[in-house]
C-alpha cells in the first residue's frame, strides 16, 4: 500500500463528533479534510475545508467526493456499500465496502460472527410479529434489536414478558429485527484495534463501560478486570480484525457473563465512544491512530500514560430555553476537560459532548469526571 503523507487529504464519509475529533487529529499531522454528511451544520464541517451535503446512499456524490480526495475513511458504519465501492475506484477508502457490509446490519453482523466461531449471545432473525414471538418462545427473556439503523438504544424493545411482544413485534414494521437472548452482564468492555493494509495490529487498553438504558454513561480505562479477562478479550477482538481484513479501527463491544466468559455484542469499523479517554490516557489516541492506520503510517504505541475516564454530556443535561449547562462547575473539577462537539440542537439523548479525566487508577479517573458532571445537573453541588 502507497503511504499517505502529510499534505494529502482524507475524506470523512460522515461528519459527526467522530470524524470532527479525527479530523482534529489529522490537521494537527498537517493533512486535509474534507467531509461528506447528509448535515451541512455537522460536527466535522468546522474542521474541514470541503463540506459535501449528500446522503449515504448517494453514489454520485460519493464519486465526486473521492476525486477530491487521497483517501477516505468512515465516521458511520451506515455508509452505502455501492457508494463506498464507488468512492474506491477513485481514492482507497478504509475500511473497505466488504466488511462494512457485514457490520452494518446487525443480523448480517451476529451470523458472520457465529459462522467465523466466535462468541455471540443466542439469537434468532425475525422480520414479522409472529417470528417475533417463536423466538421469544425460543430464547426466553430477550431484547429485539432493529438490524440496521439503531444505536445507543434506539429501534430496541426489551422482552421480559409476554406482555412486551407487541412493542417488540412492531418494530418489524420498519425493519427486520434480531433478537437476543437476554444475558446476566456483571461488565461490559470495549477493546479497539488498529490494522494496518500490512495486517500489522495494536490494541488499546481495554476500556470498561457503564450504560443507563442502553445508553453510554460512562467509561474508564483500564478496565479493571483480571489479566485472564482483558487477554481475552484482547485476542478475541484481534482475531475478529484479522478475520474481518479490516484496514482502519474496529472496536469490539463485549459482554462479561456471569461466569466470567465474554460474548461479543457488537461491532463499529470506526472510532469508538469508550475510546475517547485515549486523547490523554494513551501515548496515541484512537483518532491519531485512525489517521495512522487508514493513511499507511507506522501505527502509534498504546502504551498507557496514566489511568482515564470520560463521562457523556446528552442533550437532557441542557437547561432548555437557550440556556447552556454551566461549564465553569464542572471545570472546577482539577484536571478535567470538556469536549463539546459543536451540534446546535440539544435533544433528548443526542450526544452533545463528553468530559475526561486522567487519574491513578481508573476508578479515581471515573470519579473525577462524574463529580464534575454532578456538578452540571440542576441541582449539583
Ligand atoms: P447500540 O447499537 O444501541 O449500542 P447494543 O446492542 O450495544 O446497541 O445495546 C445497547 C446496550 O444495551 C448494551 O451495551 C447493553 O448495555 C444493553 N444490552 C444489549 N443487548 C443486551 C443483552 N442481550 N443482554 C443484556 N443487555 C443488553
Ligand atoms: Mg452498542
Amino acid at each position: 500500500m502507497t503511504t499517505i503523507l502529510p499534505g494529502a487529504t482524507i475524506g470523512f464519509l460522515g461528519g459527526g463528533q467522530l470524524a470532527r475529533m479525527s479530523a482534529l487529529a489529522a490537521r494537527s499531522m498537517g493533512y486535509g479534510v474534507h467531509v461528506l454528511d447528509p448535515d451541512p451544520d455537522c460536527p466535522a464541517a468546522a474542521v474541514a475545508s470541503h463540506v459535501v451535503t449528500a446522503r449515504y446512499d448517494d453514489v454520485p456524490a460519493a464519486i465526486a467526493f473521492a476525486r477530491t480526495c487521497d483517501v477516505l475513511t468512515l465516521d458511520i458504519e451506515q455508509v452505502a456499500t455501492d457508494a463506498i465501492a464507488a468512492a474506491s475506484l477513485h481514492a482507497p477508502v478504509h475500511p473497505g465496502a466488504a466488511p462494512v457490509h457485514i457490520i452494518q446490519d446487525r443480523g448480517r453482523q451476529k451470523e458472520w460472527l457465529q459462522q467465523a466461531g466466535f462468541p455471540v449471545a443466542p439469537f434468532r432473525v425475525a422480520r414479522t410479529p409472529t417470528e417475533v414471538d417463536a423466538a421469544y418462545a425460543n430464547l426466553g427473556r430477550s431484547i429485539a434489536k432493529t438490524t440496521s439503523g439503531g444505536y445507543d438504544g434506539r429501534g430496541q424493545a426489551r422482552i421480559r414478558s409476554a406482555n412486551d411482544l407487541a412493542a417488540a413485534g412492531a418494530l418489524t414494521a420498519s425493519a427486520t429485527v434480531v433478537v437476543e437472548q437476554w444475558i446476566d452482564l456483571t461488565a461490559e468492555l470495549s477493546v479497539m484495534v488498529a490494522r494496518s493494509a500490512a495486517g500489522e495490529m495494536r490494541t488499546f487498553p481495554v476500556s470498561w463501560n457503564h450504560h443507563d438504558n442502553g445508553v453510554l454513561t460512562w467509561a474508564m480505562t483500564p478496565a479493571p478486570v483480571s489479566d485472564a479477562t482483558t487477554s481475552a478479550a484482547v485476542t478475541l477482538a484481534a482475531a475478529i480484525a484479522a478475520e474481518l481484513g479490516i484496514v482502519g479501527l474496529l472496536a469490539v463491544e463485549l459482554f462479561v457473563t456471569s461466569d466470567e466468559t465474554l460474548l461479543v455484542n457488537e461491532l463499529a469499523p470506526r472510532p469508538h465512544n469508550t475510546f475517547h479517554a485515549t486523547e490523554r490516557a494513551c501515548l496515541t489516541s484512537q483518532f491519531e491512530q485512525q489517521v495512522r492506520a487508514v493513511c499507511g503510517l507506522p501505527l502509534g504505541s498504546t502504551a498507557l500514560l496514566s489511568a482515564g475516564a470520560i463521562v457523556n454530556l446528552l442533550g437532557d443535561l441542557w437547561p432548555g430555553g437557550g440556556q447552556l449547562p454551566d461549564w465553569r462547575r464542572a471545570l472546577e473539577v482539577p484536571g478535567v476537560r470538556l469536549h463539546l462537539y459543536g451540534k446546535k440542537v440539544p435533544k433528548a439523548g443526542r450526544k452533545m459532548g463528553h468530559l475526561s479525566a486522567v487519574g491513578p487508577t481508573p476508578e479515581a479517573a471515573r470519579d473525577a469526571v462524574l463529580d464534575a458532571y454532578a456538578r452540571l445537573l440542576p441541582h449539583g453541588r
